[in-house]
């Protein structure tokens, strides 16, 4: 929900103090009623606005996945003024991002005005898969990928069931590819860490039925196509 003056003024409707001044004048109907109070809230995809007796557009809905590179946080605004998410997505929509990636984390996140879509991804019951490829420190050995995968002890309990494979090994260093269906705070370094593997590099490629495209580049993004959207909802 959005403050009625911004979705007025996004849609081009005019500025948003003209829009303000539109309210407050009688002149602009919600679901076919008139609305004067400046704060009041509307869902944007699915209110009636009218201005002046004229239907405003309805806003559509965007499925963005971003290739988020590193030195860029997961957040519509950042107090500290560092680049956000948003700030890489150039659409008319109000967009959020579904889940979290670390500032130094690269990959696959989603990004969004569909309220829903975000609640079914991210709701903890559903368990939907997340699968990232870590380059460690080390070489993780059968046993430990085994612990990753019955679950290890982090300082918030046990994680649940996970998958984990040795992808690449070289100079001491090994690439893991990890696949959760929970999203705790650093999950996937406090994992690796917690069996003696450091997290050097982290990438996520897989959330849910989206894949991260091997040509997508660091900073781009693309629309999601009707197949990938149905398999969303
Ligand atoms: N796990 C982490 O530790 N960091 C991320 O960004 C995502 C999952």
């Amino acid at each position: 929900m959005e403050r009625l003056q911004k979705v007025m003024a996004r849609a081009g409707v005019a500025s948003r103090r003209q829009s303000e001044k539109l309210i407050e004048q009688g002149k602009v109907k919600v679901n076919g009623n008139v609305v004067k109070e400046l704060g009041f809230k509307v869902n944007p995809q699915q209110d009636e606005i009218e201005v002046n007796d004229k239907k405003i557009k309805k806003e559509k809905l965007v499925y963005i996945l971003l290739n988020k590179p590193k030195e860029c946080v997961t957040t519509v605004s950042d107090p500290k003024g560092r680049r956000t998410v948003v700030d890489l997505v150039k659409v008319r929509e109000r967009v959020y991002p579904v889940g979290r990636l670390d500032y130094d984390t690269e990959g696959l996140l989603l990004l969004t005005n569909d309220g829903e879509v975000a609640y079914a991804l991210t709701h903890p019951s559903h368990q939907v898969s997340k699968k990232y490829l870590a380059t460690v420190d080390g070489v993780p050995n059968d046993a430990k990928l085994k612990a990753l995968e019955r679950g290890v002890q982090l300082s918030d309990g046990w994680t649940a069931p996970a998958k984990a494979e040795r992808v690449v090994e070289f100079n001491n260093k090994s690439i893991v590819s990890l696949e959760i269906y929970e999203g705790r705070k650093h999950q996937v370094k406090r994992m690796l860490k917690s069996v003696g593997h450091p997290v050097l590099e982290l990438k996520r490629i897989k959330m849910g039925p989206l894949s991260l495209d091997e040509d997508l580049k660091l900073g781009t993004y693309r629309f999601l196509n009707k197949n990938e959207i149905d398999e969303l909802k």
